[in-house]
């Protein structure tokens, strides 16, 4: 099934990676999957993304994307690298956001114990049908074994814009 990159016509439709809009003229990656909403086989549906999500959270379709499409794509080779490395650690599309635990109350999903107040955690996302729906927390220090690689930095920083640099060297030191 052909998946699009293209310029976004308009800026309406919303990032299935981040729930953020997509602007006009920007390039947009469009997952195309059956539509099981329309009559008639071989109808399709599409599901907008912006590239660097599609890397991070599609990355088998977004490699297929990028093998076929005409655009010139600035940071491809970039692109690229997160998305074969999302391919190789079948865990990585999962790993969303980093934070501060702000409390002691969610335990680790990899090694099952509590997840202390103040220490970084990494949330987890699982794709089901279309969305990610949160799915739990793991320590910075269960990354390793439980994503099977620590090179979660430049996703985490995109699904985390808040995070200062600062930030970033203090998780990396935990992982
Ligand atoms: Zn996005
Ligand atoms: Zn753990």
């Amino acid at each position: 099934m052909p998946h699009l990159i293209e310029r976004a016509s308009s800026g309406r439709a919303k990032c299935r990676g981040c729930g953020e809009k997509i602007p006009s003229g920007e390039l947009r990656f469009g997952e195309q999957l059956p539509n099981p909403f329309a009559d008639g086989d071989g109808a399709l549906m599409t599901h907008w993304f912006h590239l660097p999500c599609a890397a991070y959270r599609r990355p088998e379709a977004f490699i297929e994307g990028l093998a076929e499409t005409t655009e010139t794509i600035d940071n491809s080779a970039t692109l690229e690298h997160e998305a074969a490395l999302g391919v190789a650690h079948r865990r990585l599309p999962r790993v969303s956001t980093a934070e501060r635990a702000p409390t002691g109350r969610a335990n680790c999903r990899a090694c099952k114990t509590l997840i202390e107040k103040d220490t970084w955690r990494i949330a987890l996302v699982f794709y089901d049908d279309g969305r990610f729906v949160p799915s739990g927390f793991i320590h910075a220090k269960c990354v390793k074994d439980y994503i099977e690689t620590t090179e979660i930095g430049p996703r985490v920083k995109h699904f985390s814009p808040a995070l200062s640099e600062e930030d970033l060297e203090n998780l990396t030191l935990d992982l």
